[in-house]
This record gives C-alpha cells, structure tokens and sequence, in this order.
C-alpha cells in the first residue's frame, strides 16, 4: 500500500493540502507514495512563515544554531535505514549508492555546524580615530530547490550551510523525490526540535511546478535561492533572480572529461572508469562522460573496462539488493539516452559492450569511433553510456576535455608531477580529481564554470552565497 506522508511542512505544523500527487518507484511505476500537491496558497504560507521564523533563529547565539544542525545530524544517522530505503524505491538507486548517500548528508550538517566558528569578517585599513570593519549577515528566507538524482544529499548541500548561517529556507524538493529531497527533512527537522518556521518544505506535483517555482523567486521576502538541477531550468532561475537583484547559485549540469595518461595506474583508473561511468546509472552531474585513454594502452585499458562493465548486474534495486544498474528516473531520460545511443551508431559509433534499452532500464554502454557530430559527445547523457576516446598528446586530451559548454568536474590520472600541474590547469572545470574518480568532500567548495553554473556550495566559499556583507565604520575614537 502506497505511503501517505503528514503533509507540507509549514511553520512547523503539517499542513494538509486538497490534492495529492503520486511518487512512483521508476523500476516498475507502482505508486510508491502519496503526496501533497501545494499550491500557491500554500506557498505563500511557506515563505510567510519562513519570514516569521527568520529573526529569531538568526538573532541565537551561533553555537546554538550549530547544535541544532547536530541535532539533525545525529537524527539523520539514526534513521540512516529508513533514507537507504526510501533512496530504493522513490530514486530507483543501487543499495551501495543509498549507504553511501545517507552516510554523507549528516557530514554535510556537521560541516555546517563547524562553519559558525571559522571567521565572518575582517578588520579593514582604517584612517585615523576610526575602526572599519565588514562582517557578514544572513540574508533572510532562502529558497532552495534541489534535484531527484542524489536526492537527500543535494537537499542537504542546499540548505545546511544557509540555515547554520542564520537564513530560514522554503525548500522545494523534485517531484520526483519529494520524500527523500524534502519531506524526510522536515521529519528530521521536527524530531531534532529546530525551531518553527527555520525550514519549510512544499511538494508539488509537475504541472504546479512553474508557477511555484517562479513565486520562490519573486516574492519579496526571498532573499537567495539556491538551485540544483539541469542547466535549461538553471538560466531561467538565475536570470529570473538577476532580475530582482537576488543571489542566485546554480549548481547544473556537465559534460564531465576522465583522461587516462599512459603512465597512469591503470587498474585505479579502470575501476574509477567504471564506477564514475556507471554508478547510479550514470545518473549523476559529476559522471563521467567521456573517457580519454591515451593510445599507447588503449588496447590494455579497453578489455578490462569492458570486462569491469559486464559485471554490473541490471535490475529493481528495490527488490533485488544485488542489482547495481537500476532504472532511469522516468521515461523521458530513458527516451533521451535511447537517442543518444541511436544516434551515434546512424552516425558510425561502434558499441563495445551493452547498447540495450528495455523501458527504464539502460545496460552499461561503451561506445567506440565517437566524433564531435554525435549528440553523445557534445550533450549531457545522465545514463549508462561512455565513449572511449584515444588521443596521442596531453595537449589533445586537454582539448577534448574542454570541448564542451559544460565545466563541471574533470578527472586525470598520471604519475608524473609536471604533468600533473599542466594538465590540472588547462582543464577549464571548476573541480578535478588527481588519480581520484568522483570527488566530493563536504568541506569543499562544489560548482562548476561555463555552462554547469554559478557560485560553490559548501565550505567557506559556499557561505558566501548566503550572507551579505556589510561595511561598518566606527567613529569618533579619539574623544
Ligand atoms: P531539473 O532542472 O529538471 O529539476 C531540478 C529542480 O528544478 C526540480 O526540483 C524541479 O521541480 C525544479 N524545476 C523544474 N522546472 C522549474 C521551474 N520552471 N521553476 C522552478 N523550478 C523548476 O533537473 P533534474 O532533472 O531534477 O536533475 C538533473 C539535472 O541536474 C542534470 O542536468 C544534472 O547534471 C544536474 N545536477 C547538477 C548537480 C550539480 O551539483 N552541479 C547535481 C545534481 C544534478
């Protein structure tokens, strides 16, 4: 029987809605949930109380609000099973992929905790008898809209580091997720007594989400939105913002670059080949896209990537722990990473392994003979499926890498520390991993450069986006 969540969380009371919308588990389509569908009357709540609860959380001792995000740390760990599970079956991920979720988003809050007690402000040159200074505020009610892919994890990125700050936050999950990205935290949230009105959550379904969206971003009490998802939605968020003057940061999509030198440890970089290509279903803004393999071991590297690949078991995660390739989210992206794979063989790709596509689910798919025309290399996949791409010189590599609108994440493997230094800064990306796959350390900040976003999340740099400064100039010393 489908699961019937308490409703919109809204100044800390769960508000019922008229209408519900379905969460369905993507590897069979059953309905997994019922949920609440807000609407604008409902938003406006959300933001009005987000308003009211604002100055009194910002005006708490800071260490006071950094407890609490321990609190919701502490929560999260202890009802760790309960997210792998729902990870399962509302995101349709791997049990490996769920563990490793549910295990990060607590360090995201204890992060944000530890972010209260580094410095907000600075002395500055003062002239004689006064004292200038600029010190940093919360801003007020943050908006924060994440994505379905890594649901809890984004959602935590988005929100932790505003709220210890001292913002309030109206989070509005993806209506593919809603539990996972949303409601789960306003649960966590009341467990660990946060007070009311520092989050809100509201779920709506797709047909609600412009309107909605587009009010958490005009209303006036907004203050910052920070958004995660693809970059078509990312602009308009962001140009929207633009227009009333409001910080937008927009972590969106990537086109991401492995580059395999020939003196590089080469069962490491199959396995991050492996795992950065297929985990997840390739579902994940920092998969990578291509693989660059030197031409010297291309004929070493293949046959063990291939090898690697083939063991991936396809099938429902929810009901079969052993099946590491789940199903595509929807049937739009499994449409999409369908005409990828069709248009790369009308165009001359050879396929070294996998090439099926059985409704949701995709094989793990290794393309050859991979050439700029083909929709695989120059647009954003989100599925299973990589090209391998020889190159000759660091410098062809680099410019491969860099062929695309997309900066988000790189990664290379080498031995050699010159190179090393030469190829980590030709690569216009805003994060590369140095003979390491996937990279994400919450004390790190997270974004990318060109069209795969705008601002960090996370660390001291990630603040920012959440805090104005403020010139203060003390007179009048000398009397
Ligand atoms: P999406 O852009 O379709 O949706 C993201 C969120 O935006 C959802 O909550 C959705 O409901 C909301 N949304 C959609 N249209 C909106 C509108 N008009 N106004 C306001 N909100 C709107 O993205 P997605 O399919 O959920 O996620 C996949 C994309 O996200 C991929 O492109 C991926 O690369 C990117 N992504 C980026 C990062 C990163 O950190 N850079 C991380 C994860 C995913």
């Amino acid at each position: 029987m489908a699961i019937n969540f308490k409703g919109l969380y809204i100044g800390g009371q769960w508000v019922n809605t008229a209408s519900h919308f379905d969460d369905l588990n993507p590897a069979d389509g059953a309905v997994w949930a019922t949920v609440p569908d807000a609407t604008m009357t409902e938003t406006v709540m959300a933001i009005r109380a987000a308003h009211d609860g604002f100055k009194a959380w910002a005006a708490l001792p800071f260490q006071e609000r950094s407890n609490y995000m321990l609190k919701v740390a502490s929560v999260i760990e202890r009802r760790k099973n309960d997210l792998v599970e729902a990870l399962r079956h509302e995101g349709g991920g791997w049990i490996g992929k769920g563990m490793f979720e549910a295990g990060y988003v607590p360090e995201v809050f204890h992060a944000a905790a530890a972010s209260n007690y580094a410095a907000i402000g600075e002395i500055l040159p003062s002239e004689n008898n006064k004292f200038s200074l600029a010190v940093r505020r919360p801003m007020g009610v943050i908006t924060c809209i994440s994505p379905w892919n890594f649901p809890a994890l984004l959602t935590a990125r988005g929100i932790a580091f505003a709220l210890a700050a001292g913002n309030a936050v109206v989070l509005k999950p993806s209506e593919e997720t809603p539990y996972t990205g949303g409601l789960f935290f306003a649960e966590v949230f009341e467990e660990a007594g946060v007070p009311a009105g520092v989050l809100n959550v509201i779920t709506c379904s797709r047909s609600r989400v412009q309107a909605i969206g587009d009010e958490l971003i005009d209303h006036p009490a907004i203050k910052g939105i920070t958004f995660t998802g693809s970059t078509a939605v990312g602009r308009v968020i962001a140009a929207r913002a633009g227009a009333h003057l409001k910080k937008a940061c927009v972590e969106l999509g990537g086109k991401d670059a492995l580059i395999i030198c020939e003196d590089a440890d080469l069962d490491r970089a199959v396995k991050a080949a492996n795992f950065g290509s297929f985990m997840h279903q390739g579902q994940i803004c920092m998969s990578v896209e291509k693989v660059l393999v030197h031409e010297k071991i291309l004929d070493r590297f293949l046959p063990a990537f291939i090898e690697r690949a083939k063991a991936l078991k396809v099938g429902d995660p929810s009901r079969d722990p052993a099946s590491i390739i789940g199903p595509l989210i929807n049937d739009k992206q499994a449409a999409r990473v369908k005409e990828q794979i069709e248009d790369a063989v009308a165009k001359g790709a050879k396929i070294a392994l996998g090439g099926g596509v059985n409704g949701r689910f995709v094989e793990p798919t290794i393309l050859l003979n991979v050439t700029r025309d083909m929709l695989v290399y120059r647009d954003e996949t989100f599925g299973p499926v990589v090209p391998v791409i020889p190159f000759s010189t660091d410098e062809q590599a680099i410019a491969i890498a860099n062929d695309t609108e997309y900066g988000l994440a790189a990664y290379f493997y080498s031995r050699d520390i010159g190179r090393i230094w030469r190829v980590a800064e030709g690569l216009e990306y805003g994060m590369v991993g140095i003979n390491e796959g996937i990279i994400s350390n919450a004390a790190a900040p997270f974004g990318g450069v060109k069209s795969s976003g705008l601002g960090r999340e996370g660390s001291k740099y990630g603040i920012e986006d959440f805090l104005e400064i403020k010139y203060l100039c003390l007179g009048g010393l000398n009397k």
